[in-house]
């Protein structure tokens, strides 16, 4: 049995091509499964009894379950645990802003990238999520919050939870086209961000895309000796070179590029380090988003002091490099990502 969920109309006409039906048929199919939420083909009602059988008999729609929620005590934050048919799970959440309900989603199933701040790569990688997984994660939500309001929906989405995308590129490709079709959940691409340690060559290859998302890179460091420490794929994609290629980046797709800096106390949050990330990115179309670290399961890193954050981000908008601190949210329900998938794979072993 083929897994249908996640297909295009094309894909699905090319599938269905041996059951000698008009290749509209495919466009109504696609519309059950990603506008109204179908997960069998039992209630396709403007299809055939015949055809009904026949989708039956050879495919499915593989749509996860959801195995746990987690609500953050502000409600403004949700997590979802969902589970895939192989028992694979992964984590997504529901963050909602006054602007939107804005989604992050994972794109692997754990993490082979090792950065040492992070839960997500403790348990290594798993498998990489398909297309139609990722849609899955969004349109599962989406589900939800109809459940209480029919006029809400996802508004914006966040490729930043488990797994490295550009490591899954082309599955990771297919699912932002997909989720941007008029039959999906038709999502514009400046709608969404993608999340990069650092895989230089593959942020070329998305600026030659043609789909206007934003990026984000995942830098953490002003300089290679500090980056080296925590993210291993500093040694292959070192920072002079990533901040070029966030730079050619931007210069093509005209899009700011957001650069994620975890704050851990004593290694990259000193006045000096914020003076050579400000140096660094002068005159560039970019921001700087500061975190401070999570407590992380198996991390002794420390979160730098409220007024450390404040002068470090200070610095950087002195010199002209706009910085905010992000809002944090959920952390009563273990914000980072990963967090919550390691506890379920512990719970299991
Ligand atoms: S921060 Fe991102 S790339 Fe690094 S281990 Fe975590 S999920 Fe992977």
């Amino acid at each position: 049995m083929e897994n249908i969920f996640g297909l295009s109309i094309n894909d699905i006409s090319n599938l269905i091509a041996p059951f000698d039906v008009p290749r509209f048929r495919a466009k109504q199919i696609a519309e059950w499964m990603y506008r109204k939420g179908a997960s069998s083909f039992d209630g396709m009602t403007n299809l055939s009894k015949d055809l009904r059988k026949k989708l039956s008999d050879n495919f499915f729609i593989g749509r996860p379950s959801l195995i746990d929620k987690w609500d953050s005590s502000d409600d403004e934050t949700t997590k979802f645990l969902l589970g895939f048919k192989d028992g694979v799970a992964v984590e997504c959440v529901l963050m909602r802003h006054d602007y939107g309900n804005s989604v992050c989603i994972s794109t692997q199933a754990g993490c082979s990238m090792g950065c040492r701040f992070c839960a997500s790569t403790i348990h290594g990688v798993e498998r990489d999520l398909l297309a139609g997984e990722m849609l899955s994660e969004v349109m599962y939500i989406d589900e939800y919050l109809k459940t209480t309001d029919e006029k809400a929906k996802v508004d914006t989405l966040v490729l930043m939870g488990s797994g490295e995308p550009m490591m899954n590129y082309d599955n990771v490709i297919s699912f932002m086209r997909l989720i941007h079709e008029p039959y999906t959940l038709n999502m514009s691409y400046r709608s969404m961000t993608v999340s990069t340690a650092g895989i230089i060559d593959k942020i070329d290859s998305l600026a030659n895309e043609d789909i206007p998302v934003s990026l984000a890179i995942s830098l953490h460091a002003p300089n290679d000796d500090i980056r080296d420490l925590i993210m291993p794929v500093n040694k292959k994609y070192g920072v002079d070179d990533l901040i070029a290629a966030g730079k050619r980046y931007g210069d093509k797709t005209k899009r700011r590029v957001t650069y994620e800096y975890i704050l851990i106390a004593g290694l990259n949050d000193s006045d000096d380090n914020a003076k050579e990330l400000a140096k660094r990115l002068r005159g560039q179309l970019a921001s700087v988003n500061l975190i401070p670290v999570n407590s992380v399961m198996k991390s002794d890193f420390q979160r730098p002091s409220k007024d450390r954050v404040n002068k470090f981000c200070a610095i950087l908008n002195e010199r002209h490099v706009a910085a905010t601190v992000r809002r944090e949210m959920g952390s009563d329900i273990a914000a980072a990502c990963g967090q919550l998938r390691n506890r379920h794979i512990d719970c299991k072993s």
